[in-house]
């Protein structure tokens, strides 16, 4: 008997933090240490180590498929973590690209030096080229978490979003992870051809005995832009309206929904009561460059996935120094204040909020000090300008 379902809420799309943390507290019990929602030192790192992938998702952000030419070795990433160990960083965020197209080119020493270090290490991977033996060997480098992507609750809906045999692929997999001892959560990109299963997904995740699952809403960026996949309000709202009356032992994270919320102030009302409570006063709807930023797989140091181009380059984790990146880089995201942006300068929500996210005020307004486009006071701004 569930009495009520454990749902936890970021806004910002891309951060892996809340399904670590949900996974983690899953397989380890609840820990007397506050979840980390502060924003004053580096957090997590997610890396990408390839951009190849085996597969061609329609939502993408990342275009993923062909490596990049330059992208590094394995050698060149364990000089990195070396460096990330000293910057305090204590979860490292493996994925790609497929990051399992290279167990055979050094995954395995890449997660096991992670460990030897004292990182904390989870994965992301589609799923289709795990069997047994290579769960047992990523099982044996340390890897302590993997999320698997899967984006229906069926082949139909799922082969259609991700191609042809995946799913069953997927699913497998979340077997063999289970059998072998990694801890596995699940993730779901909501787009409009997969919004109205979000129900039979979470069905699907217990069958499976999976305890987390996370709904990504869609962002336009990537292969989810070229192929005009938006997620609109009333789809959005659907979503939440959904996974908040379905009662589950499986945790749910939703990334980039609170906007979907019927009751955004309740929402704002009752985060705040909860940051109070646990004394964190600089809560920032966007971790990028405060709590957390990329590394891509040729070594560029970006905040965010969603803005990995020139504008916002910080350096090189190989070749340059990331003390000084971190001490001294990031200033676009660190000097976004909403009090500079309007209609944020008057918004009550405005301490927590922040303007929401940069990468989605970029990619409409073309510049990050903008308001985040998903907003309804936003829209009803653009929509009186129309
Ligand atoms: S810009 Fe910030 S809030 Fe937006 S996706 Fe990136 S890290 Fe998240
Ligand atoms: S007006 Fe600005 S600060 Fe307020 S909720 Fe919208 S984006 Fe956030």
């Amino acid at each position: 008997m569930v009495d009520e379902t454990e749902i936890y809420l970021d806004e910002c799309p891309a951060s892996p933090i809340g399904h670590i943390l949900a996974l983690r507290s899953s397989v380890e019990g609840a820990s007397d240490e506050a979840p980390y929602l502060g924003m004053d030192s580096i957090n997590d790192v997610t890396i990408y180590l390839t951009h190849a992938c085996n597969l061609e998702c329609k939502h993408c952000y990342l275009s993923a498929g062909r490596p990049l030419s330059n992208e590094l070795s394995a050698d060149d990433w364990l000089i990195i973590l070396d460096k990330l160990r000293s910057l305090g960083v204590k979860y490292i965020y493996l994925l790609g690209g497929e990051p399992t197209l290279l167990v055979r080119r050094g995954l395995l020493r890449i997660i096991s030096h992670a460990k030897d270090l004292g990182f904390y290490v989870s994965m992301s991977t589609n799923g289709t080229l795990v069997n047994r033996e290579v769960a047992l060997q990523l099982r044996r480098a340390g890897l302590d978490q993997v999320q698997v992507s899967i984006d229906g609750p069926n082949p139909a809906v799922n082969d259609v979003i991700r191609g042809v045999g995946s799913f069953d692929k997927a699913v497998k997999a979340v077997g063999v992870f289970r059998e072998v001892g990694i801890a596995v959560s699940l993730s779901y990109t909501v787009i409009p051809d997969n919004a109205y299963y979000v129900i039979d997904m979470v069905r699907l995740a217990e069958r499976l005995g999976v305890p987390v699952l996370t709904f990504i809403r869609v962002q336009e960026f990537g292969r989810a832009l070229d192929n005009g996949l938006y997620l609109s309000d009333e789809m959005a709202r659907r979503v939440v309206d959904d996974l908040l009356r379905i009662k589950t032992n499986v945790k749910l994270v939703l990334n980039g929904f609170r906007f979907g919320l019927s009751n955004i102030y309740e929402a704002y009302r009752k985060s705040r009561e909860r940051l109070n409570a646990l004394r964190i006063i600089n809560y920032n709807t966007c971790p990028a460059g405060r709590s957390r930023f990329v590394i891509d797989s040729d070594g560029s140091v970006y905040g965010c996935e969603l803005l990995m181009g020139k504008a916002f380059y910080e350096g090189n984790a190989l070749r340059d120094n990331l003390r000084i990146i971190w001490r001294d880089g990031f200033k676009s995201f660190r000097n976004r204040n909403y009090r500079d942006i309007k209609p944020c300068n008057t918004c009550p929500m405005a301490d927590l909020c922040n303007a929401g996210c940069p990468a989605r005020a970029f990619s409409v307004f073309g510049s990050i000090n903008s308001p985040d486009p998903y907003c309804p006071m936003v829209k009803g701004l653009i929509n009186k300008a129309r």
